[in-house]
């Protein structure tokens, strides 16, 4: 181990995501973010004895669906077990979780980065397990406040080998994961509201080196930015020691991340680990699920958004960034498709949507296609794409036609915004604007052809706006003889 030998750093993530049931794993009490605290508990939330858990079904159809759209094994029986520990914040005293025999191993993500380009990402395992709750730390003053609401809420680990080499490895990793199972549905995974949560652990080692280094585990991180910020930081620290020749003083820890001064702490290290005495919960039954059932859960599975992406390049002929911008969301992917098919020309269809489309949508509350009808939308586009309305005009006026509720030809129509294509009109506009401007006229026919735009302007003004500047700026240099 020599302090100069080139060193490798090595990551494995491991990341809670919140399924999106109506109700908690175990109970029928609702799991809704941003309620008062302590107002969705039961008797089974709280862990009152003679409680008994019932597991929910729904739960377990997200969570496979996770496994079915990460490529994993499925497992048809599975089994929950108590994980124990003592905090204030999960009132049983211990946690049910999946151990020895989780629903599904293997599978994998594949990821792309500027350094180490596109690599596939194996996961070890993926298991459902109950959130714990949350305690509030008073800012003055003596207490802590516990609130349950988010007790018995149900949740997926996913846990991935230690396979990502970069903090923007991990940073890629984990924006795909959720890409992938925001789009299946499986849940929200708003690292904000908690419900994508990450643990971070990381080592290095020297290159050519096949045994794993000391790992730190990083834990409290809550946004993109923080687990790329304390992964550069914890990598940093050892590489420090490593060349010191110190490497020995790495210690295997759990620290926690401090976003505002920027630092990890350690929290404990592995002689203060906890022994979770794991046991198969005995109030719970083995979870199965038929072989029938998965079949049908595999065939409901949509299309995944990196096939997606690939198709809008063969079928569309949309640039890779493109692509991958459009299938970030199922329901823009889906819209952007939806004005296709409504006669929209694809890239325009594409455009339109980043641009007009996703700034009406806001983000949020309601659908796209509620801010902006697909049937209407696809209309003006083809009204600027076949020249009868200008694309400025268009885009001006967008909010006011969508909003109108009118049919576009017929709003454009109203206002006059329709532009005249009729050869016959714009001929005898074209005549009058050139009689009007013999100067003009004799200088482009002396070689001056800039002074073209000044007749096109002079037609366009005899149109009141309404003539296609596009056409008549052709049909005047047909008649000057100008190419192009
Ligand atoms: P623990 O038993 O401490 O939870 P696991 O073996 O279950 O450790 O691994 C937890 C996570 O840590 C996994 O994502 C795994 O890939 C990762 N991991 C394990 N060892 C290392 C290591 N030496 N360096 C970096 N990551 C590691
Ligand atoms: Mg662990």
């Amino acid at each position: 181990m020599l302090a100069s030998q080139e060193l490798e750093v090595v990551i494995g993530l491991e990341v809670h995501v919140q399924l999106a049931t109506r109700t908690k794993l175990f109970s029928g009490v609702t799991c809704a973010f941003g309620q008062e605290p302590n107002t969705q508990v039961d008797v089974v939330s709280l862990g009152l004895p003679g409680s008994l858990p019932v597991l929910n079904q729904r739960a377990v159809e997200l969570a496979f669906r996770a496994g079915l759209a990460l490529g994993c094994d499925l497992h048809l029986v599975s089994r929950f077990d108590r994980k124990h520990y003592g905090y204030p914040d999960l009132p049983k005293g211990y946690q049910i979780s999946q151990y020895e025999a989780p629903y599904c191993t293997g599978g994998g993500v594949q990821i792309h980065t500027a350094q180490w380009g596109t690599r596939f990402i194996p996961l070890t395992r993926i298991h459902m397990e109950e959130d714990a709750g949350k305690l509030v730390h008073q800012e003055r003053g003596p207490f802590s406040e516990v609130d349950l609401n988010r007790a018995g809420t149900p949740l997926i680990e996913i846990v991935s080998e230690p396979a990502l080499r970069s903090p923007a490895e991990a940073h890629a990793y984990l924006s795909e994961l959720r890409r992938i199972l925001r789009w299946c549905g499986v849940g929200d995974c708003e690292m904000q509201e908690g419900s994508l949560r990450c643990d971070a652990n990381v080592s290095i080692r020297p290159v050519g080196e096949s045994r794993l280094g000391t790992k730190v585990e990083i834990k409290n991180l809550n946004s993109f930015r923080g687990i790329e910020a304390s992964l550069a930081f914890e990598i940093e620290q050892q590489s420090a020691l490593w060349r010191a020749g110190r490497y020995a003083e790495v210690v295997q820890a759990t620290k926690l991340w401090d976003p505002d001064a920027k630092v990890t702490q350690v929290m404990r290290t592995k002689e203060e680990e906890a022994d979770y005495r794991y046991f198969p919960d005995p109030d719970l039954p083995p979870v199965v699920v038929s072989q029938e059932t998965l079949d049908a859960w595999r065939a409901a599975l949509p299309e995944l958004p990196a096939v997606r992406a690939q198709r809008f390049i063969a079928d569309y002929d949309f640039s890779e960034s493109l692509a991958g911008e459009l299938t970030g969301e199922c329901e823009v992917a889906d819209y952007v498709e939806a004005l296709i098919a409504a006669g929209a020309p694809p890239r325009l269809a594409a455009n339109w949507t980043r641009e007009e489309a996703l700034r009406r949508h806001g983000g949020r509350g309601h659908a796209m296609s509620e801010a902006s009808p697909v049937a209407a939308l696809a209309e003006i586009i083809q009204l600027v794409d076949g020249g009868e309305v200008a694309r400025v005009v268009a885009k001006e006026v967008l909010d006011e036609c969508l909003d109108s509720g009118l049919p576009p030809r017929e709003f454009f129509s109203q206002r006059g915004l329709i532009q005249v294509r009729d050869a016959g009109q714009l001929e005898a506009w074209i005549a009058q604007a050139l009689a009007d401007n013999p100067q003009v006229v004799a200088d482009i026919e002396g070689g001056n052809h800039k002074a073209l735009g000044r007749l096109v302007g002079a037609t366009m003004k005899l149109s009141a706006g309404q003539g296609d500047p596009k056409a008549i700026n052709a049909a005047l240099r047909t008649r000057f003889g100008i190419d192009g």
